[in-house]
């Protein structure tokens, strides 16, 4: 198929479906065949503009869309994206490369958040105390912002955006999405369930692009939030943007997770487990382990590590049995062999080395198969950077004290995790440790709905997170009200110049 002929991704205005009237394209490809699927458009100005009208004017009549009407429009949401499960999953699977299975995941985890966002009645309760004062009671309501907007990485294309909108408007705010270029079939897929689950025109828009319309949503003057995840430099910079002019900002960025493993954790499940989140997603996870740190005697697993690594079936993601994909690009690939050479060259040894692996029938795919570092030093540049590929970097210490330091000194903060028995070592790890996510015999510890996601240090901007109460604060403004009713049938009292009230 030419260029010229690849369907294009429509852009979301006003409840249309309409076609970019841009020169700009980029093409989304199969990441395991290299087969073009369709092109993106790098939204114009207007269509930016006419995104955020529509979204503003929607606003006026959203904003006091009752909580029963908001609620059941999420649970129809959740219904059709239940029934579309496996279609959504495998688009996701052609454009972005994880296996099925992964995909399913993919959708089901932001399916929760689709959940919650149907539960807004009782997510978006204000408080109130009675008699504050004689006859004064003091009440807050959370009310929505106006226009939000949301700007989406390529490795979770259903989760993420799901993880923005659905919050976003159930608390009363309309949106602008604005999805990875690399991957936004999946998410349009969405994108369309949402609005035949009732979500009215206006209240949500989509506009595709990169840094120009990144950086337009950031400067619109009617914007009022800004959802960013993404990497470090990104998010650093759509933080600064944002706050500047006056909006508010969450941003979710990169990752370097490190997993301790103690000697006295069940070797085989440990294993199994690091293996699952070292290279599951070829690595490509926000989660994803990318290091590991063995404790003392445990490092003499390293072998078996390796091995079952090796045993890993790396293939096109809708093949069965596949373990892991090819990751997302030919340059992203370029990017990851050119680091783990790096590594070599800093003196690190290759235990497993995926550079040259086959992959029968998918030979121009752009995959990696597991690779595995050992002797692996903090000023090594494989560790210093998010490799964001099926390669793990594993070091040794000594101590439970020298992993936590080293953690710590890391400057990201995302997820952690560590492997033991012991209850005491385990509760010493989550006091100690300076990271958002932990992991305590569980290695990619991403928390349900119930709570937020959350991130310290470089791994985040601003102070709430996505999803989950924090998100409900994050999507609304509180407004303290402190009200007296007069009781006329007793006289008044003399006038009150003080600010005490009686
Ligand atoms: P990215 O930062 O390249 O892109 C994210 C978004 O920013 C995309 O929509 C992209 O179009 C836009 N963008 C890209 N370059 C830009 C620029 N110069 N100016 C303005 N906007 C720009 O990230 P990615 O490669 O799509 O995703 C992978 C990264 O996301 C990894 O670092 C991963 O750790 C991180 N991530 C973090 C979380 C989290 O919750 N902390 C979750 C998922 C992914």
């Amino acid at each position: 198929m030419s260029a010229e002929n690849a369907p294009s991704v429509p852009l979301l205005i006003d409840g249309k479906l309409v076609q970019s009237r841009t020169s700009q394209w980029r093409e989304i490809r199969n990441p395991a065949t290299q087969e073009l699927l369709a092109r993106v458009p790098l939204s114009t100005p207007e269509e930016l503009n006419a995104a955020v009208a529509s979204a503003a004017k929607a606003f006026k009549t959203w904003r006091n869309a009752p909580i029963g009407t908001r609620a059941r429009i999420f649970l129809k949401y959740q219904q059709l994206i239940r029934e579309n499960m496996k279609e959504i999953a495998a688009v996701l699977t052609s454009e972005q490369g994880k296996t099925l299975a992964d995909a399913e995941g993919d959708v089901f985890r932001g399916l929760e958040v689709v959940e919650q966002a149907a539960n807004i009645g009782t997510m978006q309760l204000g408080e109130l105390a009675r008699n504050v004062a004689t006859g004064v009671d003091t009440y807050t309501l959370l009310q929505p912002l106006g226009v939000c907007a949301g700007i989406t990485p390529f490795n979770f294309p259903a989760m993420i955006p799901l993880w923005m909108f659905p919050t976003a408007i159930s608390c009363g705010n309309t949106f602008v999405l604005k999805p990875s270029e690399q991957d936004p079939l999946s998410t349009m897929k969405l994108v369309e369930l949402a609005m035949q689950a009732g979500i009215p025109p206006g209240v949500l828009n989509v506009v595709h692009g990169t840094e120009e319309v990144v950086n337009g949503l950031c400067d619109h003057p009617d914007i009022k939030a800004i959802s960013f995840v993404g990497s470090t430099r990104v998010g650093n910079h759509v933080y600064h943007r944002a706050i500047k002019s006056g909006k508010r900002a969450q941003c979710m960025m990169g990752a370097k997770n490190h997993v301790v493993v103690m000697p006295d954790a069940p070797k085989e499940q440990t294993l199994n487990a690091l293996i699952g989140a070292g290279f599951g997603a070829a690595g490509q996870r926000c989660m994803a382990t990318s290091v590991v740190i063995f404790v003392g005697e445990s490092a003499n697993w390293i072998p078996d590590f390796a091995r079952k690594a090796q045993a890993l079936k790396v293939s096109a993601g809708h093949e069965p049995g596949a373990d892991l994909g090819p990751v997302i690009s030919r340059s992203a690939k370029q990017r990851i062999l050119g680091l783990i050479e790096e590594g070599l060259a800093q003196g690190a040894k290759l235990e497993l080395d995926g550079r040259n692996g086959k992959v029968a029938g998918y030979e121009a795919g752009n995959f990696i198969l597991p690779t595995l570092f050992s002797g692996v030093k903090p000023e090594m540049k494989i560790y210093e950077e998010e490799i964001f590929g099926p390669v793990l970097c594993t070091l040794s210490v000594p101590t439970l004290d020298d992993a936590i330091e080293l953690i710590n000194r890391n400057p990201h903060g995302n997820g952690t995790g560590i492997f033991t028995r012991s209850g005491g070592v385990a509760r010493k790890f989550q006091e100690e440790i300076d990271v958002g996510q932990v992991g305590i015999n569980v290695p990619i510890p991403v928390p349900v709905p119930l709570f937020s996601f959350t991130g310290s240090r470089a791994s985040k901007l601003g102070d709430l997170g996505p999803y989950g109460k924090q998100a409900v604060l994050f999507y609304t403004q509180t407004k303290t009200v402190t009200s007296r009713w007069f009781d006329e049938t007793v006289e008044s009292g003399a006038v009150n110049t003080t600010i005490s009230m009686r």
